[in-house]
């Protein structure tokens, strides 16, 4: 099947074309693009997708596409699944905009500009969120008055959960774990990062929580803070406002706020040449990974294995190796010789004598989108 994987946000559309039955990864992708500066220079999503529909008509030779899937940030408690397309779907991510404003009506623009640009083909919406709706109440709640979680959706959603799915199949296969048996954590470790508790293959727990700001230190995000420091802050400086903090938290904090930049190569180079803010943030990103690690852990009564994936986590063996070393009360030992190692494929990093195996898996959230729609468009 021909699958165009849509990831619309608010001023670009990421694409790709899958065949999915090619026998490896450069024959699954037939093109693949990125359209920017929708809102300037192109006037609207529509546009956008008439643009993308005009470049792959080379790569396609005639083909048509089969299915559409498309990468869908938030589906609240709404959606726990995968979901054809309709009218009413559309409205529901639409009406779920107050929980990600920022993606949700980019998301609900790219559908509609789909329908309209291929009209007839199936098209198939895959959550972020939805791989953690599995999580139990006491893990999802926050201990806040009722109404905010009844009137405003306040609760733990967590997001990735497309990449910590795949992830999770994939390392299981590779180990010969019957995935309804496998316990593990799952560190998805990019400019955005999140990490997951997996138990009997399911999501446990994980990092990001209401919104993608929870949990770890990130390139440009704070991750977990006390949340006083808000009020604190607004209290205290009259010039703050809302708006601003929430910039400063997302876009101003992390390793560029303690480091200077938020590239883990960059900030990685720096600390090797002596930089003592590099060093700072590496030991406070490292160390806030491990503690969830050693969290998750307990959460799940034992991981089978420790799971590596994105940017960081597939490419930086100082950084695994910075995390990793902070993991000695679980017995849990990294291969030096192996973690240096690169590769395209699911590996293991860990001695012999690890508690548990360490593995690298690349993770593909274009394969997974692809792979869903089919299931769901076959059925
Ligand atoms: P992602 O958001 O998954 O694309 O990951 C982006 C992050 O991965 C950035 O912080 C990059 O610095 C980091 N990254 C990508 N490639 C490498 C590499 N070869 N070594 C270290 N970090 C890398």
């Amino acid at each position: 099947m021909l699958v165009l994987v849509i990831n619309c946000g608010s001023s670009s559309v990421k694409y790709q074309v899958r065949d999915t039955e090619g026998a490896t990864e450069d024959a699954q992708v037939i093109a693949k693009g990125l359209i920017e500066n929708i809102g300037t220079k192109i006037p609207n999503h529509t546009a956008a997708l008439e643009l993308m529909a005009k470049d792959l008509e080379e790569p396609l030779h005639g083909k048509t596409i089969d299915a559409i899937g498309h990468r869908i940030v938030h589906g609240g408690d709404v959606f726990s699944q995968p979901v054809i397309i309709d009218e009413s779907v559309i409205e529901k991510i639409d009406e779920l905009s107050p929980l990600a404003p920022l993606h949700n009506p980019a998301h609900v623009q790219g559908l509609k500009a789909a329908t309209a640009t291929y009209p007839g083909v199936p098209q198939v919406a895959v959550f972020d969120t939805a791989f953690h709706a599995t999580m139990p109440e006491h893990v999802f709640r926050y201990a806040v008055p009722e109404n905010f979680y009844t009137d405003y959706g306040v609760r733990r959603y967590g997001f990735h959960g497309t990449s910590h799915d795949y992830v999770t199949g994939i390392a299981a296969d590779f180990l010969g774990i019957e995935r309804s048996e496998f316990n593990a954590v799952v560190a998805h470790l990019g400019n955005g990062a999140s990490i997951t508790a997996i138990e009997d293959g399911k999501c446990l727990d994980t990092s990001m929580g209401y919104t993608p700001l929870a949990g770890l230190v990130m390139g440009t995000r704070s991750g977990d803070i006390d949340p006083s420091v808000l009020t604190s802050v607004l209290m205290q400086d009259s010039t703050m406002t809302t708006e601003r903090l929430d910039t400063i938290l997302n876009k101003e904090s992390g390793l560029l706020a303690i480091a200077g930049n938020n590239d883990m190569r960059t900030v990685v180079d720096a600390m090797e040449a002596g930089d003592e803010r590099a060093k700072l943030a590496l030991d406070m990103t490292s160390y806030r990974v491990a503690k969830y690690i050693g969290g998750y852990n307990v959460a799940v009564g034992g991981a089978q294995a420790l799971i590596f994936t994105a940017g960081i986590g597939e490419n930086s063996h100082q950084f695994r190796t910075l995390v990793t070393d902070r993991l000695g009360a679980l017995g849990i030992k990294i291969d030096e010789e192996a973690n240096k190692v690169r590769g395209d494929h699911a590996r293991i990093i860990s001695t012999e004598d690890s508690a548990i195996p360490i593995l690298v898996v690349p993770t593909n959230e274009e394969k997974a989108i692809a792979e869903a729609t089919v299931e769901l468009v076959a059925a």
